[in-house]
């Protein structure tokens, strides 16, 4: 006890020493927990699971936005990333990847590497992440960032997501996170049956909903609406 006691006034373990923005990180996975239970009237769901909100709290949010905003990493609202483009709020990328009810063998697509936190997120929780982004120096600081941070299963691609990657496909789970007019026929098409996508749709720059879609076993699909969100818009040729 008086040991410990000793410790913590030394500065406490090596871990925490190692991180010194555990705190804030385990305060932003509290205020996703908080936002969970208040939106609950609109998603059904009061608590998010366990294994998603440990990831949440494992993956360091403050490497993944400009070195300038790091004192911001852990608040949970999105930030600028460069290129016009933005990090998802936490809570939306733990309610996303909850949606999808990722297990460990599956394999997902990203739409929009952007930063790579959602990626990252991903794939503490399953096999495989293919994600692709339009703009190439994104693409290329998301593969760097991943490699730095030992995100071997996650493999980046710059070009147009809309088409998905067929290479890898089918997919057990998809995430789009770029607000599209439409869901893209080329990820329905690579959407495994049994699987789920998660997908803003409606106008730029105006309230999207995001959607849940689930491809049955016999290929039939079914969509539920399940929250007003605002994400910056696909762009690309389609
Ligand atoms: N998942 C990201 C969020 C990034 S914002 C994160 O965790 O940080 C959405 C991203 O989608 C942007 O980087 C944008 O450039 C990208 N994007 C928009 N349209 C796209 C398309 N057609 N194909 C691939 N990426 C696209």
């Amino acid at each position: 006890m008086l040991a410990l006691a000793a410790l913590l006034l030394a500065g406490g373990p090596a871990a925490a020493d190692d991180d010194p923005f555990a705190e804030a990180r385990a305060a932003m996975v509290k205020a996703v927990a908080d936002d969970a239970a208040r939106t609950v009237e609109w998603t059904g769901k009061e608590r998010l699971s366990p294994r998603v909100m440990e990831a949440m709290g494992r993956v360091p949010r403050h490497l993944f936005v400009p070195p300038e905003l790091q004192g911001l990493a852990y608040e949970n609202r999105p930030l600028p990333i460069g290129y016009g483009q933005t990090i998802s709020q936490p809570y939306i990328v733990a309610l996303m990847t909850d949606l999808l009810e990722p297990q460990p063998g599956d394999i997902a697509f990203e739409l929009g590497t952007g930063s790579s936190y959602q990626a990252a997120v991903l794939a503490e929780l399953v096999a495989e992440v293919y994600t692709v982004e339009i703009v190439p120096p994104l693409a290329a600081s998301a593969t760097q960032r991943l490699a730095a941070l030992g995100h071997d299963n996650v493999t980046v691609r710059a070009g147009d997501g809309y088409y998905g990657w067929p290479e890898h496909a089918p997919f057990d789970l998809i995430v789009v996170t770029a607000a599209a007019s439409h869901v893209p026929p080329p990820l329905i098409a690579q959407l495994r049956p049994g699987g789920r996508m998660v997908i803003p749709v409606g106008s730029p720059f105006l309230t999207q909903h995001l959607l849940l879609v689930e491809k049955g076993e016999d290929g039939a699909l079914t969509s539920r609406q399940v929250l007003p969100v605002i994400f910056v818009p696909l762009t690309g040729g389609h």
